[in-house]
């Protein structure tokens, strides 16, 4: 089955799908994504992630016609000419392709990208083991509440992450609060009580988060939205991630210290169970 491309109206081959050299996504970052999965086939969560990419197009003044309704029919139509049973749809908007210029364009249309591919899953040796994660500075601007495509700085730290053989890398401020990974938001847990970093500018309003939160109220485990330091990270008994393509995911090892036991907690196992009944 081939992953498959849409691009301002038409559908491809993945390979065969382009963007004009004057995109301003390409040639600014002027623009914004969203990434959402299938399970067996289903869109999973695709309200929230529409919300969000309207959030994320108000935020950077991007004048479309589109709808939610209108792009979730070209995603279903996308994920069923692809026809895998768990797919990554990613889908960027961008303000359109015209002369360089800093300064937003006139009458140019945005530039609308929708990509479908197989969902590559964290291995069950991953699952089973847990993942470990490298601290990185924060060297990301002001407004990371907004899922643009401008990603650099997450780059270099991914890289900087995968060169030292960790899954992911956190971003802590100077003053040692953690704000969250390069694509993952981040969970302690300390004697039973969880905790994650509350909404602001600084954290990306994670689906899976705010999920795993309400899972959390609504089976009574403790859960705490509030500022988290790296000191306690290093002290926390569990210590996970969540996101679309891993869901709930242990860490078990932070700049290659191991955290509590060292292996899978009880209460990350409970919330990944509650996760997989609510979207498995
Ligand atoms: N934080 C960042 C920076 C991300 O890029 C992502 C997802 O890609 C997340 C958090 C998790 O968000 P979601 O649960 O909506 O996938």
């Amino acid at each position: 089955m081939p992953a498959i491309a849409y691009v301002n109206g038409k559908f491809f081959p993945i390979e065969d799908a382009v963007v004009s050299v004057e995109d301003r996504g390409f040639q600014l970052g002027d623009g914004i994504y969203e990434v959402l999965r299938t399970y067996r086939g289903r869109l999973h969560a695709v309200e929230e992630h529409m919300r969000r990419l309207f959030r994320s197009l108000d935020a950077i003044g991007l004048k479309h016609s589109f709808t939610a309704a209108g792009l979730e029919g070209i995603i279903v139509e996308a994920v069923k000419r692809a026809g895998f049973a768990d797919s990554l749809v990613y889908l960027q908007i961008t303000r359109g392709a015209t002369k360089r210029a800093k300064e937003f364009p006139k009458d140019t249309e945005p530039t609308l990208v929708i990509t479908v591919r197989k969902l590559e899953l964290p291995s069950a040796a991953m699952r089973e083991q847990g993942v470990a994660i490298l601290t990185a500075d924060d060297i990301r601007w002001q407004r990371c509440d907004i899922k643009t495509v401008c990603l650099l700085p997450n780059v270099l730290v991914s890289q900087q992450a995968k060169a030292a053989g960790c899954f992911e890398a956190l971003f802590v401020e100077k003053d040692g609060t953690i704000n969250e990974c390069a694509s993952a938001n981040i969970f302690i847990v300390a004697a039973g009580v969880v905790a994650t970093p509350p909404l602001g500018l600084r954290i990306l309003s994670g689906i899976t988060r705010e999920e795993v939160i309400a899972l959390a109220h609504k089976n009574g485990v403790p859960m705490q939205e509030r500022r988290v330091t790296l000191d306690e990270l290093l002290a926390a008994d569990e210590v996970f991630l969540t996101g679309t393509t891993v869901e709930v995911l242990s860490i078990v090892k932070v700049n290659d210290r191991p955290v509590g036991a060292g292996k899978p907690g009880l209460v990350t196992q409970q919330l990944h169970e509650l996760f997989r009944g609510l979207a498995g």
